[in-house]
C-alpha cells in the first residue's frame, strides 16, 4: 500500500517500562477497527539474533513460522494480534550492519566511504519500509529497543527522524516514559518525562505522544504540565497505569483515547468504536475464574520468568479458557533430586518440564518426570522435556542403563535422543537448528489428536537433536507411543503414555502459537487434565 502508515514507538527514563505491551495495545485497537496492523522491533544489539544469547541475557527467544530466532516481544505481539510475525519482524544492529558489509564487499558503494549516516541509516530505514512496501500493512508499528539517549540506539532516532521528516503526517512517534511517585512528598513527578523528551528533542525528534507509565492516576494539572513542557496536545498524554494483567492494557489504552489520537495524527478515518467483543470476553473470563490449578514447571532459567514468557501466558491462556487461574510453581530443576523430588512435586496438579540446552539440570529435570510418570500426574515435556521423557522411560522401564541424549553425553551406550542427520556437519551456532515450522502427522486415537481434532498440524521448532528411531519399536512396544510423526522425514515429534492419565511430550514449541483468541490445544488438554487430577486429588 503506498501510503502505509508508520509508527514510531521509542522509550525513556528506563528500561522495562512495557513498550512491547504498549505497541502491541494500539496495534490490537488498530487491527480491532479493521486496519491491517504489524509490529516490528529494531534491536539495538551487535548479535545478528538473539538466538545465541543466554536467557539470563534477554528472556526466552521467540521462534517465528518462517524460522527466525527473534525477541521475546514478538511474541506478544502475536499473542495479542493472532497473526503471525516473520524474520522482517525483527531486525537488530547485527544484522543491519551485516546486510551493509555484505553489500560493501559486492562493491555496492564502490568507490564510497561507507558511514552510519546516511548508508547504516538507509539499510534501518530499508528494514522499515519493508513491512509497508512488501507486506503491504495499512499500518507499520516500529518498536525501537532500548532508550532514548542509549548511544546504540542513535541511529535508529536518526532514521527515525529522517523518516518523520520524509513522511509528514504519515508517520508519528509514540515517546513512552515513568511517572515516578514520591511517597515522601505524595507527588507524581514528571521532572524524569522532560528531561526524556528534550533528549529525543536533542537529537532532532518531537514526540507527537506521550504515554506515561504511572503506579497512580494522573491528575489534570500533571497532564497539562507535560503537554507543556513537551509541546503535545493535552489529548496526547496518556496515561498507562499498571494493571493485573497485560491483557487490560488495550482496553485501558481505549479509555484514554490512544487509537483515536493515533489515527487522527496520521489522518486516518476515526469511525466507530474497536470490536473487542471476543477480547474483553477472554478478560472477564480471567477476571471471574476462582479456582485456582497448581501447575509446576520446572526449568533451570526460574530465576527469570522472562525466559519461558510463552509457555507461562500459553498456560495462563489455557487456565482461563478451562476458567481456572493458574498457580504457577516455578521449580529449579537444579535444586530437584531423587531424594527431594516428593516433597517438592507432590502439591502439584500438572507438571511441565521446560526446554533448554545443555546439560544443567538435567537431572533434575528427569527426577521430575520419573516422578509424574509413576505418581500418574498429568505430564506435559516440551522440547528437551519430551527428550527428558524418553530418557527416563529409557533408563527406568527399558532398562537402558546409561541412556541419554548425545547433547549430554556423547558416549552413551544408549543414544536415545540423538543429533539429527542434517545437524551432523554444522559447525556455526547462529540460527542453524532445525527452525520453524514443520507439519506433523497425528497418531488417531491419542491424548493429542483428541486435543488437536485434526490429523495434520504445524507447529515450530527450534533444536538439533531428535527422538532415535532405531529405538521406536522397543518404546511402544513397553508402553510410549510415537504419536505425531514428521510426514517427509519420518522424525518422531510426540510422545505418550497411553495407560498414563496424561502423558505427552513434545519435541516442538506449542507455546510460541498460543494466542488470546486461539488458546493452544494442547495446553488447554494439560491444564483440564491438571484440573481434573486437582478434583480427584481433593476427593481421595
Ligand atoms: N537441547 C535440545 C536440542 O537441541 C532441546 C532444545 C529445546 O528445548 N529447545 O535438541
Amino acid at each position: 500500500m503506498p501510503d502505509t502508515r508508520y509508527v514510531f514507538v521509542t522509550g525513556g527514563v528506563t528500561s522495562s517500562l512495557g513498550k512491547g505491551i504498549i505497541s502491541a495495545s494500539l496495534a490490537k485497537l488498530l487491527q480491532a477497527r479493521g486496519y491491517r496492523v504489524t509490529i516490528q522491533k529494531l534491536d539495538p544489539y551487535l548479535n545478528v539474533d538473539p538466538g545465541t544469547l543466554n536467557p539470563y541475557e534477554h528472556g526466552e527467544c521467540y521462534v517465528t513460522e518462517d524460522g527466525a530466532e527473534t525477541d521475546l516481544d514478538l511474541g506478544h505481539y502475536e499473542r495479542f494480534l493472532n497473526v503471525p510475525t516473520s524474520q522482517a519482524n525483527n531486525v537488530t544492529t547485527g544484522r543491519i550492519y551485516q546486510n551493509v558489509i555484505n553489500k560493501e564487499r559486492k562493491g555496492d558503494y564502490l568507490g564510497k566511504t561507507v558511514q552510519i549516516i546516511p548508508h547504516i541509516t538507509d539499510e534501518i530505514k530499508r528494514n522499515i519500509k519493508l513491512l509497508g512496501t512488501k507486506h503491504k500493512f495499512d499500518v507499520v508499528i516500529t518498536e525501537i529497543g532500548g532508550t532514548v539517549g542509549d548511544i546504540e540506539s542513535l541511529p535508529y532516532i536518526e532514521a527515525v527522524r529522517q523518516l518523520k521528516w520524509e513522511l509528514g503526517h504519515r508517520a508519528m512517534v509514540i515517546h513512552l516514559t515513568l511517572v515516578p511517585y514520591l511517597a515522601a512528598s505524595g507527588e507524581l513527578k514528571t521532572k524524569p518525562t522532560q528531561h526524556s523528551v528534550k533528549s529525543l528533542l536533542e537529537i532532532g525528534v518531537q514526540p507527537d505522544v506521550l504515554v506515561l507509565r504511572t503506579e497512580k492516576d494522573l491528575t489534570t494539572d500533571v497532564r497539562k504540565k507535560v503537554a507543556l513542557f513537551c509541546n503535545v496536545d493535552i489529548r496526547a498524554v496518556i496515561q498507562s497505569i499498571d494493571v493485573s494483567s497485560i491483557y487490560e492494557v488495550p482496553v485501558k489504552m481505549q479509555e484514554e483515547g490512544l487509537d483515536e489520537t493515533v489515527l487522527e495524527k496520521l489522518r486516518l478515518p476515526v469511525e466507530g468504536k474497536p470490536e473487542l467483543k471476543e477480547w474483553k470476553a477472554f478478560l472477564s473470563k480471567l477476571k471471574n475464574a476462582k479456582k485456582t490449578v497448581r501447575i509446576g514447571l520446572v526449568g533451570k532459567y526460574v530465576e527469570l520468568p522472562d525466559a519461558y514468557k510463552s509457555i507461562i501466558e500459553s498456560l495462563n491462556h489455557a487456565g482461563t479458557y478451562n476458567d481456572h487461574k493458574v498457580d504457577l510453581r516455578l521449580i529449579h530443576s537444579e535444586n530437584l533430586t531423587p531424594e527431594n523430588v516428593e516433597n517438592k512435586l507432590k502439591d502439584l496438579h500438572g507438571i511441565l518440564v521446560a526446554p533448554g540446552f545443555g546439560h544443567r539440570g538435567i537431572e533434575g529435570k528427569l527426577a521430575a518426570v520419573k516422578y509424574a510418570r509413576e505418581k500418574n500426574i498429568p505430564f506435559f515435556g516440551v522440547c528437551l522435556g519430551m527428550q527428558c521423557a524418553v530418557i527416563e522411560f529409557a533408563r527406568n522401564v527399558l532398562k537402558l542403563e546409561k541412556a541419554n541424549s548425545r547433547e549430554m553425553d556423547h558416549n552413551t551406550p544408549y543414544p536415545v535422543i540423538d543429533l539429527m542427520e542434517d545437524q551432523k556437519n554444522v559447525t556455526d551456532k547462529g540460527g542453524t537448528m532445525r527452525l520453524g515450522a514443520y507439519e506433523c502427522a497425528l497418531t488417531k486415537n491419542t491424548r493429542s489428536y483428541n486435543a488437536y481434532k485434526k490429523e495434520l498440524v504445524n507447529e515450530r521448532h527450534r533444536h538439533r537433536y531428535e527422538f532415535n528411531n532405531e529405538y521406536l519399536e522397543q518404546f511402544e512396544a513397553a508402553g510410549m507411543i510415537s504419536a505425531g510423526t514428521n510426514p517427509e522425514t519420518g522424525l518422531v515429534e510426540i510422545i505418550e503414555i497411553p495407560s498414563h492419565k496424561w502423558f505427552v511430550g513434545v519435541q516442538f514449541h506449542p507455546e510460541y502459537s498460543s494466542t488470546v483468541i486461539n488458546p493452544h490445544p494442547m495446553f488447554l488438554a494439560f491444564v483440564k487434565a491438571a484440573i481434573d487430577h486437582g478434583k480427584e486429588k481433593i476427593s481421595e
